[in-house]
């Protein structure tokens, strides 16, 4: 009977990425957050709706857009609890992050916070704001009862 070889692995070293992204046509998205608003940027052209906003359109490509405030609720598509966090997130207990179909019709990424693990469901309803956070503000969903 022969044994199989053992694997042998590799670590690497820590890898740290650094981002510098032009944010000028954003800005009002990052004012917005502040003021307690969550936009999207929707295309005056054709009328794509993205989130999080960009600055041209990714469905026509026209470059002028505008801001609709996508606050409100909207419903769990799906969602996922991290317990293994990554280096950056080391710091924030484990979390729930979920997709949502908001009413606005557009589909948002953000943790959902303040929620007992097993009252996160696909269907629930959530509550779509804009938070503080100790990185700048933010936005996240809360569950709605
Ligand atoms: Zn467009």
């Amino acid at each position: 009977m022969a044994l199989s070889p053992p694997v042998r692995r590799l670590k690497s070293r820590p890898i740290t990425f650094v981002f510098e992204l032009p944010t000028e046509k954003l800005t009002e998205f990052w004012n917005g957050l502040e003021k307690g608003k969550v936009y999207a940027s929707k295309c005056k052209k054709c009328g794509y709706i993205t989130f999080p906003p960009t600055a041209d359109c990714s469905h026509c490509l026209n470059q002028e857009m505008e801001w609709v405030d996508i606050q409100g609720e909207g419903e769990i598509e799906t969602f996922t609890h991290v317990v293994i966090r990554p280096a950056s997130f080391q710091k924030y207990p484990t979390y729930t992050v979920a997709v949502v179909k908001m009413n606005a019709g557009v589909k948002v990424l953000a943790w959902l916070t303040s929620a007992k693990l097993g009252d996160v469901k696909v269907g629930a309803r959530v509550r779509l704001g804009a938070v503080p956070s100790e990185d700048g503000p933010s936005y996240g969903f809360t569950l709605v009862n």
